[in-house]
């Protein structure tokens, strides 16, 4: 952190900050240029807390140098992560495919699905229970009964399993059920589930917040890591922006952004992020050649029937050409898939 008093700040005014700083044990780093002197903050600024250097005559502003996120932040841990979530490995290694419905329907609408996906190479199987739907009148989700369906098709198919989650209530239920957990867009902020997530037990997929920051994400991430539990995915999902021809923007740069700035792996959702079937493959590809860890994808027995997200599900067919495409990409990129 440094303190960058107002031009020509008295040496009084200057003393005083530094005096403060030694107070709390911290070791002030002071240089004075002709007309600003900056105070460099050497030490474990928690210490400050409860304390507003803002507000000390002649101070003009602080400008933090290190980010407040410290467990999930590369710098700190600058080895890639892997997360290990039933059969599957999620990290620099490998290419991991979730795919499967919106929402858990029926056993048998699972079963299938579950089948088909296993078939064309995914590796993990998706699929809501608890649907956290923007009208309350839209179909809910099957809840526990829907997790049950999950754990049976990832127990014949060998699909790893993961389920959002909306409640503490409904993580109680997953982790009898399912391989890892998500976090999805609405909730990325919703502090107390995060802390519940952390104490789950399960890896976690926090997907970004539609509206949400890097910084902002990767702070709802370190909830999560904070309470002990370092198995942490993020998800890009698509962010509002002012264009409409999708349902949300693909922000693609998040990619080489968040792989900057964090160890955790990087999965990128492109059928919540586009809305549109048939754009789905090319921000597939897109991802992979840019450097994501893996995909979640809605693939649906019968996309025009869908209880949601029928628009944006890919076909069996459709999803097998997909992940076929993707071999060449996932080579290039050196991962196994
Ligand atoms: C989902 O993955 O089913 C979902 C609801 O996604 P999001 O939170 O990104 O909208
Ligand atoms: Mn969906």
């Amino acid at each position: 952190m440094i303190v960058v008093m107002k031009p020509y700040a008295s040496q009084e005014h200057v003393d005083a900050v530094v005096k403060l700083i030694e107070s709390r044990g911290l070791t002030p780093h002071l240089s004075a240029g002709k007309e600003v002197t900056i105070i460099g903050v050497i030490g474990d600024k928690s210490r400050l807390e409860g304390q507003n250097l803002e507000v000390f005559p002649d101070v003009d502003k602080i400008v933090q140098v290190t980010e407040s996120y410290k467990l999930t932040n590369r710098k700190f841990h600058p080895e890639p992560s892997v997360i290990h979530a039933g059969s599957a490995v999620i990290g620099p290694d490998t290419l991991t495919i979730m795919a499967g419905p919106c929402a858990i329907e029926s056993r048998e609408q699972l079963l299938t699905i579950a089948r088909a996906v296993k078939a064309a190479g995914a590796t993990m199987l998706r699929g809501g229970a608890y649907k956290p739907r923007t009208s309350p009148y839209s179909f809910q989700g099957l809840e526990e009964e829907g997790l049950k369906y999950m754990k049976e098709a990832g127990e014949e198919t060998g699909l790893a399993t993961i389920c959002e989650v909306i409640s503490a209530e409904s993580i109680n239920a997953a982790v009898k059920y399912v391989d890892m957990i998500q976090i999805g867009t609405r909730n990325m902020q919703n502090f107390n589930l995060l802390r519940e997530a952390g104490q789950s037990g399960l890896p976690v997929m926090l997907k970004r917040g539609m509206a949400a920051t890097i910084d902002e994400w990767l702070n709802a991430a370190e909830y999560i890591v904070a309470e002990g539990n370092p198995n942490v995915v993020l998800c890009e999902r698509g962010i509002r922006t002012f264009e409409t021809a999708t349902r949300n923007t693909l922000d693609i740069s998040a990619v080489p952004v968040l792989k900057a700035r964090t160890h955790l792996p990087v999965i990128i959702d492109p059928s919540h992020a586009s809305g549109v079937r048939a754009y789905v493959s090319p921000l597939a590809k897109a991802a992979v050649a840019c450097g994501a860890d893996g995909l979640m994808i809605e693939v649906h027995n019968n996309p025009a029937c869908a209880l949601s997200d029928g628009p944006q599900s890919l076909t069996f067919d459709q999803f097998e050409t997909l992940t076929k495409e993707l071999k060449s990409y996932a080579a290039l990129s050196k991962r196994a898939f």
